[in-house]
């Protein structure tokens, strides 16, 4: 018996230095595709939910391999953040919205470009130092910009608090996303100050089902409501499910139903002025 744990072990051992190693091959490879355009960003059109008029967009990073298969961001991005790399992504990605922002912002001056912020961001005053620079140097203004925090990110980041105040006080707004996907949300929904709030799919899927949830969505709009919180659904991908959010007055939404996420060019092209 105490040779098969010791073999077992073993054999834990080996499985974790496999995954260790893998995660490690990984990086080098992410490490090398941030230089090129093997990492790209898309732009998902947000709508105004009564006049369906594209409002903003947001930024979502994507990673093809010069073999033409994809790696998803929600594969890459944790390793990006576990093995140091995500502060180099981030900036790579604020540099790529501010160069993409010139001819969006030609089409419609006041479009909202969101862009996602991950816990090791909130951790350190760069991601400030490189907000104020590319405010400074660029065509965006901070009216342009809607900075996402997802409550487990905020979970993890001491400054967190600190951090999306001094973004706030630069006059970007922000939005806690992924809502009521996390830990003691209403904490944090008092405690910090937000400007929007993205209802996760999980609860726009429930809509016009029998699910035992499908209340809950009712009432996280009526409590963003009562904070003064402005609303973007996400997901929405059904007439049904975008009259629905309407009629309970959440104002925006992004989903399958308007637009798939896309190209610059593409936005550009679409965006009315
Ligand atoms: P998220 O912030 O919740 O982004 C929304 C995700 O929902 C995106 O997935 C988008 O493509 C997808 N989506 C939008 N509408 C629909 C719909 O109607 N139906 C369905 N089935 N899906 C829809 P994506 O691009 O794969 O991103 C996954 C997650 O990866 C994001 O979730 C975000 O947490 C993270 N992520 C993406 N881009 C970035 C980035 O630039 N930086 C950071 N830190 N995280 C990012
Ligand atoms: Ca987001
Ligand atoms: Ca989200
Ligand atoms: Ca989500």
């Amino acid at each position: 018996l105490g040779s098969l744990g010791a073999a077992s072990g073993l054999v834990v051992m080996g499985a974790l230095w496999y995954v260790a190693k893998q995660r490690l091959s990984v990086r080098s490879l992410l490490k090398s595709a941030l230089k090129t355009s093997e990492i790209y960003m898309v732009y998902q059109p947000v709508v105004n939910l009564s006049t369906r008029e594209w409002i903003g967009a947001e930024a979502l990073v994507r990673w093809r391999r010069p073999d033409g298969s994809d790696i998803r961001p929600d594969i890459f991005i944790p390793i990006a953040e576990e093995t140091g790399l995500i502060q180099q992504m981030t900036l790579r990605i604020m540099e790529t919205v501010a160069h993409d922002s010139v001819g969006i912002l030609k089409k419609n001056p006041r479009f909202h470009i969101g862009m996602n912020l991950s816990g090791i961001d909130l951790e350190s005053n760069t991601i400030i130092e490189t907000l104020q620079r590319l405010l400074e140097h660029g065509h965006l203004r901070a009216n342009n910009l809607l900075l996402e925090a997802t409550e487990r990110t905020l979970l993890k980041a001491h400054l967190a608090n600190q951090v999306l105040s001094d973004i706030r006080s630069m006059g970007i707004a922000v939005a806690i996303d992924d809502f009521g996907t996390g830990y003691s949300s209403l904490s944090y929904l008092t405690e910090l100050k937000f400007d929007y709030l993205k209802i996760d799919k999980s609860f726009v899927d429930t809509i016009g089902t029998n699910s035992a949830t499908s209340h809950v969505i009712f009432h996280i709009i009526k409590m963003a409501q009562s904070l003064k919180l402005s609303i973007i659904a996400e997901g929405v991908e059904s007439e049904h499910q975008a009259r629905f959010l309407e009629q309970h007055g959440v104002q925006f939404a992004q989903g399958w139903l308007f637009a798939k996420p896309m190209l610059v060019a593409d936005l550009v092209d679409h965006i009315h002025r």
